[in-house]
């Protein structure tokens, strides 16, 4: 995977809740089923490195989804927002994964990796696989340890 960052802004749909980060320019997709109930398909995320910067906090809506994450939207339009990887041992600020699509630097991001792949229920596939780090859900855990 691509250690390329870049400074970069996003927004929700209706322009509410607006943020800046350093951003990895290597973009993935998760295709596990929380991620797709969720986003209607893979969902396609974008890391943070470090803290993120919101405005319009009051727009946003977190969502525990796990004991280890919450994935958050803006309340008035709906778009997804992010998945956060909540603070633990070895990861003190947690870790922002933004909604790829809404990142406004578009030209900047490439697609660099595909996640929880034998989830993916098969009726959908990316082109050009070979060109993308791919990992299972075993691969996860053995670099991270528990959580997703
Ligand atoms: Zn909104
Ligand atoms: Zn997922």
């Amino acid at each position: 995977m691509s250690d390329k960052t870049f400074e970069g802004t996003g927004t929700c749909m209706c322009g509410k809740v607006t943020y800046q980060a350093t951003l990895k320019a290597g973009a993935g997709a998760c295709h596990c089923g929380m991620c797709r109930q969720w986003s209607g398909g893979p969902f396609m995320a974008v890391h943070a490195t470090g803290n993120v910067t919101f405005k319009g906090e009051q727009y946003i809506s977190r969502y525990p989804s796990s004991q280890w994450a919450e994935r958050a939207f803006c309340k008035n339009c709906g778009a997804n927002l992010f998945y956060f990887l909540l603070p633990r041992p070895g990861l003190p600020d947690g870790e922002y994964m933004l909604s790829a699509g809404s990142v406004t630097e578009q030209k900047q991001l490439n697609f660099d990796n595909e996640v929880f792949i034998e989830q993916a229920p098969g009726w959908y596939q990316f082109a050009d696989e070979a060109s993308r780090t791919r990992l299972t859900e075993a691969d996860i855990m053995a670099m991270y340890g528990e959580g997703n």
